[in-house]
């Protein structure tokens, strides 16, 4: 491993408070002490009299001081500065953060001063990388860090937290366990098939098969199928003819259920979107143009963007009005819907007797449907228990669960479920020990790439590109 130092400025750019630069590696306490002046104070004033370059820095401790260029003997800034010596740091490595005044140039200025004592500019998640390679966390763990910083809802940030604290890792690690003893078996029949060769037929090493280790596997996998919407979010689109309401509704739903977030950048920018919190679930919204004939090309360049925006949705809210007939664009559109799961959103039900049920055609009779009033808000909550119920499911409203693994472990789970499904089909059969071994060492590979051990290089690159630079 590159075993240099490296600095980054670790909050987001631009003026606020206080601005964070850190930086991790054998020299961070080297390049601290040559660009750090620890403050004397003056007894009872508090007024800060001189500068003191050789006061020695302690430990998990903040000290206060200036910044100053050793060439120039220029101030940059008054900070707090924190060293944290290895290895109860978080990259395991020597850590120093400066807190300073929290501005593009100062900001600039210190981490210019830090590189030419020696450090390097960080790549994206470098930090947590080394974390991760000096083996204070697992993979999950690493995951789980870039996790936090993204939560969209409490329930996601709860998952990721969980996640950070290695409850994913320990039930993974102890699959893993489980399956590594079965191979130290399946292994010695293989060495002394005179003393052992029947032992991996016994009811014991069938039952830790099927029970800790197929049924483990079976129980993270329903964790994903029950949960990963929780933690990924879905996009919704709602869909209708010009006036139904669609952009009442939306305003309902943010003046209701905004995510205390920035926004997350819509990738349609014609389209407006809001990122909510519904029942716990993330949810991207946008209110769709129309879908009606047209010749002006305008409208024909926004209807192909919601055409292309429904393809992308995971649901879409199909709106028509109540107090009106259905017209042929309200057939158009829902055969542009096609196969998406939907939901028939019939609005303005305050415009009509409280028993009305529209006539729709017969191929609409697989939607759920519902009557609200975006504008009084009447029936808003039963949507909003729909939109969970279409999602993810009536009984799993109430996810309890806070191990929910990523769709790239749910990709190793599965193969090491086929894995050890098959090895099973193969002790029944009596198939040859060393061809068993096989798919249970690549099991034991594939569980390991979850946590780590054996994922490869641009796997793991993959990951933490994903990250920001100075986490
Ligand atoms: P959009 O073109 O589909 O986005 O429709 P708008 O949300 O702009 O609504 C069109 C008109 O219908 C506006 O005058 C709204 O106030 C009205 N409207 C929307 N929802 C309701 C509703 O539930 N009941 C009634 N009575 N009017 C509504």
């Amino acid at each position: 491993m590159n075993n240099d130092t490296i600095a980054a400025i670790a909050t987001p750019i631009g003026r606020g408070g206080i601005g964070i630069i850190k930086i991790s590696g054998d020299h961070a306490l080297f390049i601290a002490e040559s660009i750090f002046r620890k403050a004397v104070i003056k007894p009872d004033t508090s007024a800060v009299l001189d500068s003191d370059a050789f006061h020695p820095l302690s430990s998990h401790r903040l000290n206060h001081g200036h910044i100053v260029d050793p060439e120039k003997e220029r101030i940059l800034d008054e900070v707090l500065l924190s060293v944290m010596l290895a290895p109860n740091t978080y990259t395991k490595e020597d850590i120093v953060e400066i807190n300073t005044h929290s501005g593009h140039v100062v900001l600039a200025s210190i981490l210019n001063l830090v590189l030419k004592q020696g450090a390097r500019l960080a790549e994206p998640g470098e930090f947590t990388k080394r974390a991760y390679l000096n083996g204070r966390i697992d993979l999950t763990q690493a995951e789980a860090v870039i996790d936090i910083i993204n939560s969209r809802t409490d329930k996601a940030l709860e998952v990721a937290t969980s996640q950070v604290k290695g409850r994913l890792k320990e039930s993974v690690e102890s699959i893993r366990d489980s399956t590594l003893a079965i191979l130290t078996e399946i292994e010695a029949a293989i060495d002394f098939p005179d003393d052992v060769g029947e032992i991996i037929r016994t009811d014991a090493i069938m039952d830790v098969l099927e029970e800790q280790i197929i049924g483990g596997l079976k129980a993270l996998l329903d964790h994903y199928e029950n949960g990963h919407i929780l933690k990924e979010g879905i996009k919704i689109a709602i869909v209708g003819r010009p006036n139904v309401g669609k952009s009442s509704l939306l305003n309902r739903l943010i003046q209701d259920d905004r995510a205390i977030v920035t926004p997350i950048p819509g990738t349609t920018r014609d389209l407006i979107e809001e990122t909510l919190s519904i029942r716990g679930i993330p949810v991207i919204v946008a209110d769709t143009a129309g879908l009606h004939k047209t010749d002006d090309p305008v409208e024909v360049i926004g209807i192909a963007k919601t055409k292309e925006y429904i393809d992308g949705s995971d649901l879409v809210l199909f709106m028509v009005d109540a107090s009106a007939q259905l017209t042929s664009e309200d057939h158009t559109i829902c055969e542009t819907i096609g196969n998406k799961p939907c939901i028939l959103v019939v609005n303005k039900s305050d415009l009509v007797d409280d028993d009305f049920e529209i006539e729709t055609p017969a191929q609409w009779a697989d939607y759920s449907s519902i009557k609200i009033s975006a504008l009084y808000g009447n029936g808003l909550s039963s949507l909003k228990d729909l939109i969970a119920k279409v999602s993810i499911g009536e009984h799993q409203l109430e996810v309890q669960s806070t191990i929910i693994p990523n769709l790239r472990h749910k990709m190793a789970l599965d193969r090491s479920l086929l894995l050890v499904q098959s090895a099973v089909k193969e002790i029944r059969e009596a198939t040859p020990s060393e061809l068993i071994a096989i798919d249970i060492q690549e099991a034991i590979d594939s569980l390991g790439e979850i946590i780590g051990i054996t994922t490869k290089e641009d796997v793991i690159d993959q990951i933490f590109s994903r990250f920001c630079i100075g986490k």
